[in-house]
């Protein structure tokens, strides 16, 4: 098809031409004397997107997958206790990792829709007088339905509780787009990826762990440690300090990461997490106000500044407005997973995006579900979206 495609996926994102040139590169000696100029401010600049001044840095080459594997298996012991909220599949699929290595997962089942309830887990640490619970695990952003949990409002539940327990949070759909205090929440174990906020192609594991953490790692080993060889995060620190790594690493996704960081100094954190917010609140309006649906995040508490679920009308179809939308307009909406298949579709605001991007893709959605016959108003979704846009000033 001629023209640009429209990537509106909630990852892998759109990767900036800046990212996609810096990473057009000839391969290199990853054990020359040069090689730590390019790697060691790697590890500052994703320390100061994380908000972390005490915590370390790791890049595993991996999906975001690898890296919740690395924080569990870095820190926690076999039949090790964790407490986890689940409401949608990636803490789903979180939770039957942990399983997977013999922790001792105790699931908290919230509604698809909503998010961690810092009450619930204020109520189960509370009940564990023992102190059996070694780690409580979040995802931030649930990317299947476009909700974000208040991960303040849970720390303050395990402060409240007087509980010991880790905090790790999946951050790969919020970091680099959504907020995200690492040292201020008190996270112990961060979990993120390159494909989404980031702008990058997939293939870093990033994750970070609080002094904290990496403590309850050292105890770990003493104490019949998970299983890990590849993600083990010594061999990685102990290259890491001098500026290499233990086996080869990916140069081209290197340099992509440190342009990438580049642009979000450039532009600045805290208007990137401004950006996401309007982008976001046009979806929304194009969503609420415009088609007069529903959005899958139950309450406005819950909506996500980097993915919005939109639910079609009963008896109607999703993936079959995803089709039209891709075969038809060029413009690809994300399908709904698990539970909510056929039920949603998504549409990703993450990575690098402007306003009339957002507009292409309320447009092409609008008339995606026009064609497979949902009523709605043409044109009203993106005059939605256009309003809160003009209204920014
Ligand atoms: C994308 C995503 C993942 C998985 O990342 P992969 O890179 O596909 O392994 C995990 N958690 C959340 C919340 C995600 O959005």
């Amino acid at each position: 098809m001629p023209g640009r495609h429209f990537l509106h996926i909630p990852g892998p994102t759109n990767v900036p031409d800046r990212i996609l040139n810096a990473m057009h590169v000839a391969m290199q000696d990853h054990r020359s004397a040069a090689f730590p100029d390019l790697v060691l401010p790697l590890f500052d600049g994703l320390k100061r997107v994380f908000k972390t001044t005490t915590g370390q840095a790791f890049i595993f080459p991996s999906s975001g997958t690898g890296a919740w594997e690395t924080v569990l298996t870095n820190t926690l012991s076999a039949g090790d206790r964790v407490l986890a909220p689940r409401f949608g599949q990636f803490s789903h699929l979180w939770v039957e990792m942990a399983a997977q290595h013999g922790l001792n997962v105790e699931i908290q089942e919230e509604a698809w829709g909503t998010g961690a309830s810092p009450e619930r887990i204020h109520a189960a640490l509370a009940a564990d007088t023992g102190h059996d619970i070694r780690a409580v695990m979040i995802v931030h952003n649930e990317t299947a339905t476009g909700v974000t949990s208040d991960i303040a409002a849970v720390r303050r539940a395990i402060d409240a509780a007087g509980h010991p327990a880790l905090l790790f949070v999946d951050g790969v759909s919020s970091v680099a787009s959504i907020d995200f205090r690492m040292d201020e929440w008190g996270v112990d174990g961060l979990v993120t990826g390159s494909q989404k906020g980031f702008m990058m192609p997939a293939g870093l594991g990033l994750s970070c762990f609080s002094l904290k953490a990496l403590e309850a790692g050292r105890a770990a080993r003493r104490n019949n440690p998970l299983r890990r060889s590849y993600f083990d995060i010594d061999a990685m620190a102990a290259s890491n300090k001098t500026g290499y790594f233990p086996y080869t690493p990916s140069l081209p996704l290197l340099y992509g990461l440190r342009e990438s960081l580049r642009m979000i100094e450039e532009e600045g954190l805290e208007n990137v997490f401004a950006r996401h917010r309007l982008l976001a609140s046009g979806v929304r309006a194009a969503v609420t106000e415009g088609w007069g649906l529903q959005l899958c995040a139950t309450e406005a508490k819950w909506h996500s500044d980097t993915v919005s679920a939109v639910v079609v009308p009963e008896g109607k179809d999703a993936v079959g407005v995803i089709a039209r939308a891709a075969t038809r307009y060029n413009l690809a909406l994300g399908s709904g997973l698990s539970k909510v298949a056929g039920k949603v579709f998504r549409i990703g605001h993450l990575g690098d995006l402007n306003e009339l991007m957002c507009l292409a893709a309320i447009a092409g959605a609008e008339m995606a579900m026009l064609d497979t016959g949902i009523t709605i108003t043409p044109g009203s979704g993106a005059a939605a979206a256009q309003s809160v846009y003009r209204a920014a000033g």
